[in-house]
């Protein structure tokens, strides 16, 4: 049996913690950046946080990461300390703005000796990762071509239903989730433990894709986007209660051990975010709202405890 448990809600970054227990070969779950669709900085939003997507999984002495939001920025500064080169794997649901607009800023790229090996499919239009990461970095977007990257950055096209193989047994399964933005949902897997990552899924009708049940079946950890949000949709309040009553539905369905919702709505301030996730967790226990910050262990438990 295994359980989550909080063990940091710190928005300073690094600390102690994080670095002992990198190895112990337990999940370990950063959140970097929990907010959808824009950055939203401001006194009313410090503490769920204002950062775009970004979600750190350190595993089996292994580093992977979710997206590439302004959070993956703050990522990156506190990996600047590191006395050893750095590597991770990232992984690109899709391109849209909140999930790649970190990455120009995320500094262990710019570093010779550091590795990255960057997984994400081709955009609707076509554009494989490696040309959606590239032309967001041209002018007249921005000043620093990506070719100005030093550090060794490898990128693979993946397709949905790849299972990507990484050291230690590690794999990293993928699934469509929403057709019409090409982004996918991941599942990693290590040592009978699954933690799934899914978002931007295909949200507007009352059933659940089916794929979505599929890869959260059963998972230790669910990370969902249970407040899909779009500019043009103008009644975020009736909006969000939808997609949270889908969100229970969802753990119930998958029987998700815990579930974790981020992709926070920008309109959604911190009281608001306090009085939902306090309705949510009263009706189901096993799901909690992410802020920026927030450090999770999945960890084996006694079974007679
Ligand atoms: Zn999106």
């Amino acid at each position: 049996m295994l359980t989550v448990q909080s063990l940091n809600s710190s928005t300073t970054g690094r600390n102690s913690t994080v670095a002992n227990v990198f190895m112990s070969q337990e999940f370990i779950v950063q959140f970097w950046g929990v907010r959808g669709n824009v950055p939203t900085p401001g006194s009313d939003t410090m503490r769920y946080g204002g950062n775009t997507a970004c979600v750190e999984v350190l595993v089996a002495g292994q580093r992977i990461i979710f997206d590439g939001g302004t959070g993956l920025r703050a990522l990156g500064k506190s990996l600047l300390d590191a006395d050893k080169p750095i590597q991770a794997s990232i992984f690109f649901t899709h391109t849209h703005w909140d999930r790649i607009q970190g990455f120009p800023f995320f500094r262990p790229a710019f570093t010779a000796n550091n590795c990255f090996d960057i997984y994400g499919s081709a955009a609707a239009n076509g554009a494989s990762i490696k040309q959606c990461l590239m032309s967001q970095m041209l002018r007249p977007h921005f000043f620093t071509p990506l070719q100005k990257m030093s550090s060794t950055l490898t990128f693979h096209n993946i397709l949905a239903g790849d299972v990507v193989s990484l050291d230690e047994g590690v794999t990293v399964e993928t699934i469509t989730l929403n057709p019409q933005t090409s982004a996918l949902g991941f599942r990693i897997t290590y040592s009978g433990k699954s933690l799934v990552y899914a978002t931007d899924t295909s949200n507007i009708d009352s059933e659940h894709n089916p794929n979505l049940l599929y890869l959260a079946k059963n998972a230790d950890l669910l990370i969902y986007g249970g407040t899909y949000s779009e500019v043009a949709f103008q009644d975020s309040t009736e909006r969000g209660r939808f997609f949270w009553e889908k969100s229970i539905d969802l753990a119930e369905k998958s029987q998700a051990k815990e579930m974790i919702l981020f992709h926070h709505d920008p309109e959604h301030d911190d009281d608001y975010l306090d009085q939902v996730g306090t309705e949510i967790h009263n009706r189901c226990s096993r799901i909690h709202l992410a802020h920026e910050g927030m450090i999770l262990q999945l960890a084996s438990v006694d079974r007679d405890a």
